[in-house]
């Protein structure tokens, strides 16, 4: 199937949105305390925004005559829901599951980073920081970068710190996409890319892996790219999949950006967790690539510090001021303690990797050996703290049936991934589960499921 193209602002019709809709009834708790089941909690009713005076108005009359409405989103985020992470993770302390969903680890970050964010309070490092971040920070940030691809950067002008990579993305798309460029997802693709296209007014495209490889499709990429297309949006090492994009697959979406005169946002969070001889190559390393790359990165996986929110992006100074000027009127600025305890974090060396690369290798092992001994088809990948695995041996209708059955049933929570498509049916057979948790409640993960679950005999 040849990449499926969709206008901007999206069709609320679209079948992703309808699947949206529909998972908080499925996902709705008997108990009338549950706040899981979107649509979010209706504000007070107010009257429409174009009758102004009518909220002013104390006749009570003319109050209860101005339309009601559930909310008051603007247009081109209504159409999104709750995420999928909140739900799960709601769903998870709701049902006393275990939680395998939102990748998040059940482990703290390095007493070494936390000591120097202590430090960085204690010593009064508490105002705004620089906007594009703490010197410190963007040279430590450049050195890395350096280190991984071998470019040598100016920290000044080619470092953006931003609150996390979730803003680094979207500085990028709003600082670089006008309305009506063309945007290029490998499908499944991590939710906020198709939110902040759609606040960009971007027309989205999307080409998807397929399993068991998820290799990158050539043909249907090449085909998708068009004298409209701004950029790819490329993730590796992926969520959902753990697909690494091996260097030919990067050449080939290089060739493609060069004729095409696009860019590349690349999301490299997972760069350090590849496993299993898998090489992570950042496009920008391609030769004739930095110029037209923004690589965008965080502390928050390699450092167990998900709720910190430090992030950067690293692109040319063409590029980087689309990037500041947005995050400039976004955030303006990162935490500043947090980002003088990240420049200590990225000191850290070599070792520091591999042993994280090391224990989340035996993680992945416990939880990928358990899934097949249950009796999933796992898709043994190279990269994240995720596995995608085919449910369907258990006899379910689709990805989200099946996850409903296992936080109430098996007290284990996956996410189904859906979400992560333009066209939902595409990820009907396949469920997420993160191994982002210490190695004993994997093992008890995987006891619930061996309890719980029994493949259908055919
Ligand atoms: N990146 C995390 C995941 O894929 C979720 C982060 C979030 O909930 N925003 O699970």
């Amino acid at each position: 199937m040849l990449s499926r193209a969709i206008a901007a602002p999206l069709s609320s019709s679209s079948p992703l949105h309808r699947m949206l809709r529909s998972l908080p009834s499925l996902f709705s708790s008997p108990s009338p305390s549950s706040s899981l089941a979107s649509p979010p909690p209706p504000p007070p009713p107010r009257s429409s925004r174009s009758t102004p005076m009518a909220a002013l108005s104390s006749d009570p009359a003319q109050v209860a005559a101005a339309p009601r409405r559930r909310s008051q989103i603007a247009k081109r985020l209504e159409k999104f829901e709750t995420t999928i992470f909140t739900k799960m993770s709601l769903l998870a302390a709701e049902h006393g599951a275990i939680n395998l969903g939102q990748g998040f680890p059940n482990f703290d970050g390095p007493g070494f980073v936390k000591d120097a964010a202590i430090a960085a309070v204690a010593e009064g490092k508490n105002q705004y920081a620089r906007g594009h971040g703490v010197p410190q920070l963007n040279s430590a940030i450049a050195a890395r970068f350096e280190a991984d691809t071998g470019l040598a950067i100016d920290p000044d002008a080619d470092v953006t710190v931003t609150s996390g990579c979730t803003e680094a993305i979207a500085a990028a798309v709003l600082g670089l996409v006008d309305p009506g460029d063309e945007v290029i997802l490998l499908a499944p693709f991590y939710d906020s890319y198709l939110a902040v296209l759609s606040m960009a007014g971007a027309t989205v495209k999307s080409v998807t892996l397929r399993p068991p490889e998820f290799a990158l499709p050539l043909e249907e990429l090449t085909a998708a790219f068009s004298p409209r297309t701004r950029a790819i949006l490329v993730n590796s090492p992926h969520n959902p999949t753990g697909k690494v994009l091996s260097r030919a697959e990067l050449n080939h979406i290089a060739g493609l950006c060069q004729a095409h005169d696009a860019l590349v946002f690349s999301d490299e969070v997972y760069d350090k967790l590849v496993f299993g001889g898998e090489e992570h190559v950042s496009p920008a390393s391609i030769p004739g690539m930095y110029q037209r790359t923004v690589t965008m990165n965080s502390l928050g996986k390699t450092f167990s510090l998900t709720g910190w929110k430090v992030g950067w992006a690293v692109a040319p100074p063409a590029l980087t001021w689309g990037i500041r000027q947005a995050h400039a009127y976004l955030t303006f600025a990162t935490a500043t303690p947090l980002q003088h305890a990240a420049a200590v974090a990225l000191a850290s060396p070599p070792e520091y990797y591999a042993e994280l690369r090391r224990d989340y290798a035996a993680k992945k092992e416990i939880l990928v050996a358990g899934l097949e001994e249950v009796g999933f088809t796992v898709y043994r990948t190279g990269g994240t703290y995720f596995v995608v695995a085919d449910h369907t041996p258990f006899g379910f209708g689709s990805d989200v049936e099946f996850c409903e059955h296992l936080v109430r049933e098996v007290g284990v929570v996956a996410i189904p991934t859906s979400v992560f498509y333009l066209d939902p049916e595409e990820g009907r057979s396949m469920v997420r589960f993160t191994f982002a948790k210490d190695e004993q409640t994997l093992r008890d993960a995987v006891a619930r499921l061996k309890a719980h679950l029994r493949p259908c005999r055919h």
